[in-house]
């Protein structure tokens, strides 16, 4: 792949190839007329000056370089070198110092394939001109004395010289530019480099800040959620019994009437009070009757079943929820609670006792189940309490 440098490089040869072409032609052409060398040779030389001059132009208008150097090096190879060898008198005079030259002007101006077979067809070129020149020695022309001869010899010497200095320097002061740019190039690529690691650096560090300020917010999302379901269970917990509230259980109810009328599934619900709780809480003070309403909880609550409701509705007042429970099974369960209160041995000389209500549900609205169980409970006290009252006779 070629690169910007490489074609800047080019450019500056090419232009260094005119200015030695269009000096050599001019003053080569002067040299000849001062010399007398013939009138065929000042034109011709003239003549190359004033072809590269127009070649130099429409390199300047922007013709690609490379069309440029290619017709600059067939035009000097296999028109004009050629023509003056034969016009100047061949190998006595100046003219395979310039050829010479030339060689080196192709090895500069043409690259790659183009290189090699132009090369190749000036050396085959110049090959048959020596034959010709050895085939036919006369056309050689002398110079007039030997003095125009060296001043001629010495003139072409000079022009060489001068002309391997100028396309040399220029060819190893351009390398060596584009040499430092690419070098500068490279600097500030490096540099780019180093200030892109740096922020690379830098984001990764972000990153990993990042990631532990997430771990945290992460961790108080967790706790915070926790303290949310701490706070949600509280919202709906009894702080003595450890049973649903009265606010809840109430909500409660109210769905799963609303849900048994739907699904047509049998639901019973009890109401129970502790009884004469007042002289207990009389006797042995209000502390001790909060260790009795958690123990009848707990005993509640010990002897239901798994999908089995219980809140506390009042003071000393328990509603509990049977699902999928008819009356009878509803009344045997709460029979059996009220047995196991009965055996609890307290502390204190005195057996606690519950009364209640139990009923089955058909088609009940809240407040009319609330006032039914609430009428059982009255009734179960007032017949002897320590009973369990139920709807129908159960
Ligand atoms: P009954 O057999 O008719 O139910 O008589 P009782 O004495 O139990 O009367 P009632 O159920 O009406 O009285 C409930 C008492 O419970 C009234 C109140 O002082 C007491 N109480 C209500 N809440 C609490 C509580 O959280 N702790 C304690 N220790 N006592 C409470
Ligand atoms: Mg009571």
């Amino acid at each position: 792949m070629r690169n910007e440098g490489d074609v800047n490089l080019k450019k500056r040869v090419l232009n260094a190839v005119f200015f030695v072409g269009i000096f050599m032609s001019f003053s080569c052409g002067i040299n000849d007329l001062v010399l007398g060398l013939g009138i065929l040779s000042v034109v011709m030389t003239f003549a190359c000056g004033v072809i590269t001059v127009g070649l130099y132009a429409a390199f300047r208008k922007g013709v690609n370089y490379e069309r440029i150097s290619l017709i600059v090096a067939i035009f000097l190879s296999f028109a004009f070198f050629p023509a003056m060898w034969f016009i100047t008198g061949g190998s006595y005079r100046s003219i395979p110092y310039f050829i010479i030259i030339n060689a080196g002007i192709i090895a500069l101006l043409l690259s790659g394939w183009k290189r090699k077979l132009i090369v190749g067809l000036y050396l085959i070129c110049i090959g048959i001109i020596m034959v010709i020149e050895y085939r036919m020695p006369g056309m050689a022309a002398d110079y007039d004395s030997r003095l125009t001869r060296s001043i001629d010899l010495s003139f072409g010497l000079f022009m060489c010289l001068f002309s391997v200095v100028v396309l040399t320097a220029v060819l190893i002061d351009g390398y060596s530019d584009e040499l430092n740019k690419s070098n500068q190039y490279y600097a500030v690529l490096e540099e780019r480099n180093r200030e892109i690691e740096a922020k690379n650096r830098m984001l990764e560090k972000s990153n990993e800040e990042l990631k532990k300020a997430k771990e945290e917010a992460d961790k108080l999302n967790k706790l915070l959620n926790e303290e949310k379901q701490n706070l949600q269970i509280l919202s709906i917990t009894d702080d003595i019994t450890g049973t649903y509230n009265r606010r809840y259980i109430v909500s409660y109810l109210n769905n799963e009437l609303a849900a048994s009328r739907q699904k047509e599934e049998k639901l019973t619900v009890a109401l129970i009070d502790i009884d004469n709780f007042k002289t207990i809480n009389d006797k042995y003070g209000h502390l001790y009757g909060d260790y009795v309403i958690e123990k009848i909880s707990k005993t509640i609550l010990g002897n239901l079943r798994q999908n089995d409701i219980v809140g506390r509705f009042g003071g000393d007042e328990f509603l509990i929820i049977l699902p999928c429970t008819d009356k009878e099974e509803g009344h045997a369960i709460m029979e059996r609670v009220r047995k196991k209160i009965l055996e609890i041995k307290w502390d204190k000389d005195m057996v606690v006792t519950i009364s209640g209500g139990v009923r089955e549900v058909k088609n009940d609205e809240l407040e009319n189940l609330l006032n039914e169980l609430d009428r059982m409970l009255y009734s179960a006290k007032n017949k002897s309490k320590n009973l369990i009252e139920c709807n129908e006779i159960c």
